[in-house]
């Protein structure tokens, strides 16, 4: 492996140890950048041996070292998905486009992040998205730039027409406008070929976890189930985006 990807990788953790703090902050509005990360249970700063992805939390077996509470399990899952991420742009990525493949796979990981805990998918990020799936196409292939575009409407229009029939004939949200902005987002990067099989996987791993988490607490599924659909519109997005120039 190449020093760029070790790096990227070494990246990942960190990025991924920064996504979900923010992801927590955001969840309980306060500001996303904090002068220092505290614990949540007993508001003591965190030092900086206490921070390191994945071998902190290992070290502290999962629990403050002054109060004992657990920290659970999302900074050293998030710290992971941001390394995978980053190996899979190393090992996958279309030829030049490893830091497009990584950016893309970071801000994926923090839409899901803020849609686990919040139900929730900031504008903000959704347009950064946008933005530099543009930004790729511009650069990367221009000619295609209308297949791209199609993309973003067809992913946009698909899931809004979804929200908004299902809110007309059951009088309640199945789906966020969110959502619909995502697929759009990510129909820019995938084009309009990738949008069928986003949803499909999306659909899928969905249904996956919906059907896990009724188990685990052995309620049965119902339509008043609430799940987060971004996180898994989001890894089929960043799969398509790799997998796709693999099979064309
Ligand atoms: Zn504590």
């Amino acid at each position: 492996m190449t020093l760029l990807g070790v790096t990227l990788i070494l990246a990942g953790l960190l990025i991924g140890s920064a996504i979900d703090a923010a992801a927590a902050r955001f969840a309980r509005e306060e500001a996303w950048m904090m002068p220092r990360s505290r614990c949540t249970a007993c508001s003591r700063p965190l030092v900086w041996y206490e921070l390191v992805p994945l071998l902190s939390w290992a070290a502290l077996r999962g629990r403050c070292r002054t109060c004992r509470a657990p920290i659970g399990w999302s900074a050293p899952a998030t710290e992971m998905a941001g390394a995978l991420i980053a190996a899979a742009a190393v090992f996958f990525a279309p030829d030049g486009l490893v830091l497009f493949t990584c950016a893309f796979g970071w801000l994926l990981l923090a839409l899901a992040a803020i849609d686990f805990r919040t139900f929730l998918l900031p504008d903000g990020l959704n347009a950064a998205l946008l933005t530099l799936g543009a930004a790729m196409v511009a650069l990367t292939r221009p000619d295609d730039w209308a297949l791209h575009a199609a993309g973003a409407a067809l992913g946009f229009g698909l899931l809004w027409s979804v929200e908004t029939l299902y809110r007309r004939l059951r009088g309640r949200d199945g789906l966020g406008r969110g959502d619909a902005k995502l697929l759009g987002a990510i129909g820019a990067w995938v084009g309009i070929t990738g949008i069928p099989p986003v949803l499909l996987i999306a659909s899928l791993s969905g249904i996956a976890a919906a059907l896990a988490l009724s188990v685990r607490r052995s309620t049965p599924l119902s339509g008043q189930s609430a799940i987060a659909f971004g996180p898994w519109i989001a890894l089929g997005g960043y799969a398509v985006w790799l997998l796709q120039p693999l099979l064309l």
